[in-house]
């Protein structure tokens, strides 16, 4: 079964406002097993939602749709689906009943507007909103020589979808074999390598048609693969991906810092939890990128805080390094030692990590240049570098993402090593 996913507004189509909620539609639908194989987004026009309408009909089983329930002159979907079933609206007392109560909780009147919101094409189910006045329309369309399609035609407040979806919505999505059917998806977060270096390493994984399936996508420098597998129940599709898991662990190795919704700074706090050890940071180039994300990620604990410096007098003075460090270079290895060992004594923690100054975006032809970034520690001082390149929006995300990445390492290391507590 193919499934199509409408949206509709004008808010859309402007970019006033981003779909949110076929995202949602979709994911849902994954869930019960119905692949979804397009997303369309039309504006509130009459001739354009039954183009809309009538090419998801064509193409696909069912059809999901929010937006254009409302009771203004620009709601159409209930005419267009009338429309494009061949049907005539009619008045249901009962929805009529139930928007009246609503106003009449309210203290007010039903405008006359209203109404329309309780006229169904012929034939349809009303899909109830219990707290809205927008129902929603379940409706069979023929289609000669085949099975009718299915379509469900939801409001676009995003609440009233989600509760009428889990209520009236879900329990109805049978699948055609008669049995429930599930999708489901297991990300695997990896950094280090470029995506196609990755790929590389997985061979024969990311390939059209395997079972379960592998996909790989990328994200300021993370990458994710995405396991998906499709089954009768949840235990059946973990089973199925398991071997898969376990062949790309083995190829991977320490690529892999965590799952799902993780990100690196979570990956390092749990190392740091492990180890019992805490952390401050001191940035130049990233600017507060690193205490940002540390901040939302770690619970009080581990993370004790951080120095964000945009010139030399302030890393003097925040960092209490010495004056004559500021006759050096800002974007230089140095400048990351000196920041990393001034900030871990400030701090007092166990560990510090510092990234230096960005240096200059390479124009062009020059090679570009490397961005800095060093560990005080127990261990010692130990500094690496990254290539310095690439759009100007990744810039920030991508040095502190290398960063913490060593740092990363630092600790597998130490925790493998077994040292106690330095
Ligand atoms: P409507 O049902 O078309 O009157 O939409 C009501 C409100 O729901 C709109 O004003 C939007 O704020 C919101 N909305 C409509 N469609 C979407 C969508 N696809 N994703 C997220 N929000 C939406
Ligand atoms: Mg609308």
């Amino acid at each position: 079964m193919l499934a199509e996913v409408i949206a509709i507004g004008d808010e859309l189509t402007s970019g006033q406002r981003l779909d949110t909620n076929s995202q949602w539609i979709s994911q849902r639908l994954g869930e019960a097993g119905i692949r979804v194989g397009y997303h369309t987004t039309v504006g509130d026009e009459l001739e354009a939602g039954m183009t809309a309408f009538r090419t998801a009909v064509d193409r696909c089983d069912l059809v999901i749709s929010t937006g254009g329930l409302g009771p203004t002159a620009d709601d159409l979907t209930r005419d267009v689906l009338a429309r494009v079933a061949g049907v005539d609206l009619l008045l249901d007392e009962a929805v009529l009943e139930h928007i009246r109560s609503l106003f009449a909780r309210r203290g007010r009147p039903m405008p006359e507007r209203n109404m329309v919101q309780a006229m169904f094409p012929r034939g349809s189910r009303v899909v109830p909103n219990p707290h809205g006045t927008a129902p929603g329309i379940d409706l069979e369309i023929p289609r000669p020589g085949r099975a009718a399609c299915r379509v469900i035609a939801l409001p676009g407040v995003p609440a009233e979808l989600f509760e009428m979806w889990s209520a009236a919505v879900a329990p109805t999505l049978v699948q055609p074999q008669g049995r429930g059917r599930v999708i489901c998806h297991r990300l695997i977060k990896c950094f280090g390598v470029g995506e196609s270096e990755l790929e590389a390493m997985l061979p024969d994984l990311i390939r059209r048609g395997r079972s379960p399936s592998v996909g790989i996508t990328v994200s300021e420098a993370t990458i994710t693969l995405r396991i998906t597998a499709a089954g009768s129940s949840v235990a059946e599709c973990r089973a199925a991906m398991g071997p898969t898991e376990e062949i790309i662990h083995r190829a991977l190795g320490d690529l892999v810092f965590g799952y799902e919704q993780d990100e690196l700074e979570h990956a390092v706090l749990r190392l740091l939890y492990q180890t019992g050890a805490t952390l401050a940071t001191a940035e130049w180039g990233t600017a507060g990128t690193l205490a940002g994300w540390l901040g939302e990620a770690a619970e009080p604990g581990a993370y004790v805080g951080s120095v964000v410096v945009r010139n030399w007098p302030a890393a003097v003075a925040a960092l209490g390094l010495p004056a004559e460090a500021a006759l050096g270079a800002a974007a230089s290895r140095e400048t990351a030692l000196s920041m990393a060992a001034a900030c871990r004594k400030q701090f007092g923690a166990d560990y510090a990590l510092a990234v230096a100054a960005f240096p200059t975006v390479p124009d062009g032809h020059e090679p570009p240049e490397r961005v800095h970034f060093a560990v005080a520690g127990p261990e010692g001082l130990r500094v690496d570098s990254a290539l310095f390149a690439g759009h100007p929006a990744v810039l920030k995300p991508r040095a502190a993402k290398q960063a913490l990445n060593f740092l990363r390492h630092l600790l597998l290391a130490r925790l493998r090593s077994g040292r106690p507590e330095g």
